[in-house]
């Protein structure tokens, strides 16, 4: 198995996972012919497209910063579900809630922030107790939107929104220094305030990817966007930008939605572009 945990510079990156979600192919890519997905048959699951819900530990500038909250608990009528597992991966890996200074969401959608509150009571607690929790504005004001927030963001309502009560919310802003090795850079497309985070230590570099790729055909694919893209021409365009730039300048790129744990580089062989993984 690959390993989870890699080091850029003097900052350490811990790969975590909620466990993972699938799709039907046609039903999240709904603009992609089934025929166009022949050669990407390897990337398959039985006509289904696989998701790791994946989420980064950072141990940077004596900071722990935890990038991504997965999908949450399951749902009581759903026992069975694949995922609902972050907690008990913190156990595993030995890594206490406590310990978390930062959250920092990638954007706001349902499997980025399904962790970040317990409910008690009729109010809500946060899991990590000791962190403030920083996400874009920009995907904090859309959030709000009457006639978006049901379809894009439907458990902001529970798992985002009472954290401004709790006053644990810190806006970041775009190629905003959030500690001394990590940078958010807006990648725009998949939701309108998307950002990934950029870590820089030691003269390496690595990337928490977010949204901007759901899969490693995407970048061959690079126009393929799926339902979940909320702006379909700006996430073309952002994503080829980030992958030109991810590739000439070999950054290592932490991709929560790829195969766990999600860590490689961006290559050119023969013409085309692979993802290769650690
Ligand atoms: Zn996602």
């Amino acid at each position: 198995m690959a390993k989870n945990v890699v080091r850029v510079g003097n900052v350490e990156i811990m790969a975590l996972s909620d466990g993972s979600l699938e799709f039907d192919l046609c039903n999240f890519f709904p603009t992609i012919p089934e025929d166009n997905w022949q050669p990407y048959e390897a990337h398959l699951h039985d006509h289904r497209v696989r998701f790791n819900l994946g989420s980064y530990l950072i141990r940077s500038d004596g900071k722990t910063v935890l990038v991504d909250t997965g999908l949450g608990p399951k749902p009581a009528d759903t026992p069975d579900a694949p995922w609902g597992q972050l907690l008990r991966d913190f156990e595993t890996k030995g890594v206490r809630l406590d310990e978390v200074d930062m959250v920092v969401m990638t954007h706001l959608h349902r499997d980025h922030v399904g962790w970040n509150l317990m409910p008690q009571g009729t109010k809500y607690v946060p899991t990590f107790p000791k962190a403030r929790y920083w996400m874009s504005r920009t995907d904090w004001e859309t959030s709000h939107q009457p006639d978006v927030q049901p379809m894009r963001f439907p458990n902001a309502p529970t798992c985002v929104w009472p954290l401004e009560e709790l006053g644990l919310i810190e806006f970041m802003g775009p190629e905003q220094h959030i500690t001394r090795d990590l940078t958010a850079v807006p990648t725009p497309g998949h939701t309108p305030g998307h950002m990934s985070i950029l870590i820089t230590s030691g003269g390496e570099r690595a990337l928490v990817l977010g949204d901007a790729a759901h899969n490693p055909v995407q970048l061959q694919e690079p126009d393929w966007v799926s339902r979940a893209d909320m702006d379909p021409d700006l996430t073309r365009q952002t994503r080829k930008a980030l992958i030109e730039r991810l590739e000439r300048e070999q950054i290592l790129v932490a991709a929560g939605h790829f195969e766990a744990p999600g860590f490689g580089r961006i290559v050119t062989l023969e013409g085309r572009r692979y993802w290769r993984g650690l």
